[in-house]
């Protein structure tokens, strides 16, 4: 049976807000079944909350931010990657601020966060974004597109003109221990010359070496270097699992990205749900000899 997941009990993340500089805490608490991935802002009057869904994308310049006349938040996708990679269906996000903990700029802490208090089954199946015909979408040179696949991988590959960096890919299919292994501890990067223009407008105020890989125009700046030779990839992959969660379910297909940020990754989630007759929404908890085909390749739950 493939059933709907949430946490077992309350876990707390706690850091400064990459922007702000200040304290915040992010709390992960049980959902009901069916009620999907929401954002819930404590500290406003009537505690409002939004579910994450691609139509709430607000902007996608440097993170991805939800939200918008009644609350925002932004940097989401640290987060949400590791609710993506662990299958959680449904979950409050509570945030005493606008902003989520930034911690080490990796999934890490929410992930350990997560499985400090562990999952429990619920009584609904499950319901995913099952990929039949392929849906593809590009801009420039950046490529987005997504395959029929029994299962969730990812293959992502960046080119940039930087020595430290220059052209790295990985191709993963995405299961608990595969993302804990090789992309949950990969961290954010910047450049030396963007965090000063973004530090000059009151922006990145808590950006630092320790929560982030930091680049000048050469090299790496971060005394103790990098986790990965290609932390760098393994990052947007992260960034990419993180932003599939505006789908609203998880999706079964195979995700294959070239130069792409979190702009190309929501248009193409919202060309998904535009596409209505390249995926169908499955349920894998009902009958499952109908399912057999699916299930004998679907990833380890
Ligand atoms: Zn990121």
């Amino acid at each position: 049976m493939f059933l709907q997941k949430t946490i077992r009990k309350r876990t707390e993340v706690k850091g400064v807000g990459l922007h702000s500089g200040k304290n915040c805490t992010l709390s992960f608490a049980p959902a009901p079944a069916n009620a999907g991935v929401h954002f819930v802002r404590s500290d406003l009057p009537g505690k409002p909350a939004l579910r994450v869904h691609a139509s709430q994308v607000s902007a996608t310049s440097y993170a991805t931010t939800l939200g918008g006349d009644v609350f925002s938040v932004s940097t989401v996708e640290h987060c949400m990657s590791a609710i993506s990679a662990l299958r959680i269906d449904n979950l409050f996000i509570e945030l005493d601020g606008p902003e989520i903990p930034i911690c080490d700029g990796s999934a890490g802490h929410f992930l350990e966060a997560l499985h400090s208090v562990g999952m429990i089954e619920q009584d609904q199946p499950r319901k995913y974004c099952y990929i039949t015909q392929p849906i593809y979408f590009e801009e420039g040179e950046k490529q987005a597109y997504v395959v029929p696949y029994h299962g969730l991988r990812l293959t992502v590959t960046i080119d940039f003109p930087h020595p430290a960096i220059g052209k790295q890919k990985i191709d993963i299919d995405i299961n608990d221990q595969s993302f804990t292994r090789e992309i949950a501890q990969a961290r954010t990067f910047g450049f030396m010359k963007d965090v000063e223009a973004l530090q000059s407008r009151g922006l990145a105020l808590g950006g630092s070496l320790d929560n982030a890989i930091v680049l000048d125009d050469e090299k790496i700046l971060n005394p103790s270097g990098l986790r990965f030779k290609d932390e760098f990839v393994r990052h947007k992959a992260l960034d990419a699992l993180g932003d599939l969660v505006t789908l609203g379910m998880p999706l079964m297909g195979h995700v294959v990205l070239y130069k792409a940020g979190h702009d190309v990754m929501n248009k193409l989630i919202r060309k998904i749900f535009d596409s209505k007759d390249s995926f169908k929404h499955i349920e894998l908890g009902a009958d499952i000899s109908e399912n057999a085909a699916l299930i004998s390749g679907i990833y380890n739950e």
